[in-house]
């Protein structure tokens, strides 16, 4: 997986994590994001809430024995109040799956998203 890598989300989808993590800022929202690899592509199918997700306290404080052994699981999306599209270290350090998909204060349009690999590049996304 590089950077020509292609991962696709519906319009409804990507807009409720952007309403979710509206709705919750300042805190930090977390989701699990369930979906299908191929060698280009990926597609982001369900968003799920993780299991006993400590809102507000920050990504890295999921614990992550507590995530499902799912490998439907391709990723992880989670907010940044800062505004911030850039990953920090302690995102790459706790990546779970291929994907991270971050959503930017003021959580308004697709331009406050972005995705990643678990390498921290940023890959292409594609609003369905
Ligand atoms: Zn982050």
């Amino acid at each position: 997986m590089n950077s020509e890598t292609e991962v696709k989300i519906s319009q409804d989808m990507l807009r409720m994590i952007l309403e979710s993590a509206r709705s919750l800022h300042p805190k930090e929202t977390v989701f699990l994001l369930r979906g299908k690899t191929c060698e280009h592509e990926i597609t982001i199918s369900e968003i799920v809430v993780p299991p006993s997700a400590t809102y507000g306290k920050g990504f890295a404080s999921v614990p992550m024995f507590m995530m499902p052994v799912d490998f439907s699981i391709i990723g992880t999306a989670h907010s940044h109040p800062s505004g911030s599209l850039r990953l920090s270290v302690g995102d790459l350090n706790h990546a779970l799956g291929k994907v991270i998909l971050v959503a930017a204060y003021p959580y308004d349009s697709v331009e406050c998203s972005a995705v990643y690999n678990r390498r921290g590049d940023r890959l292409k996304l594609r609003v369905t």
